[in-house]
């Protein structure tokens, strides 16, 4: 099956390490030590409290499909999807390895990986195996 290709992110100092860990095959969150919420995208300040006192995560991986949209008119079609993750936050994400026709709202879905025309790795997500 063709795939679209995906352009380059723009990697800021805030988020080179999370770019760095999906050239490695993890996704990272960024949590927040004074009042432990969740956010993404990484930042250095915690936007829930203001603090700075925010720190990497690994991610599980796992989520669920908030909601999708299938680009059907695209040559080769894509799906772009929120996804909900196991750790509340919600990414933006592309879905791959997937029958387009079967995605569904809540559907369990766990990151792959895709390298970008550049060659960073890109977190995307898959249906769950399990
Ligand atoms: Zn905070």
């Amino acid at each position: 099956m063709s795939e679209r290709s995906y352009p380059d992110p723009d990697i800021t100092m805030e988020s080179e390490t999370y770019w760095q860990a999906a050239n490695d095959g993890k996704l990272l969150v960024k949590r927040c030590d004074s009042c432990n919420e969740v956010h993404f995208y990484p930042r250095a300040i915690c936007p829930g409290c203001m603090s700075d006192n925010t720190v990497w995560q690994e991610a599980s991986g796992k989520g669920r499909i908030y909601s999708y949209s299938v680009m059907r008119r695209a040559d080769p079609p894509y799906a772009i999807a929120y996804v909900t993750l196991e750790e509340g936050i919600t990414m933006l994400t592309n879905i791959v390895d997937a029958d387009f026709n079967a995605l569904s709202v809540d559907m369990p879905v766990e990151v792959t990986f895709r390298d970008t025309e550049g060659g960073q790795a890109l977190p995307l997500f898959r249906p769950a195996k399990d």
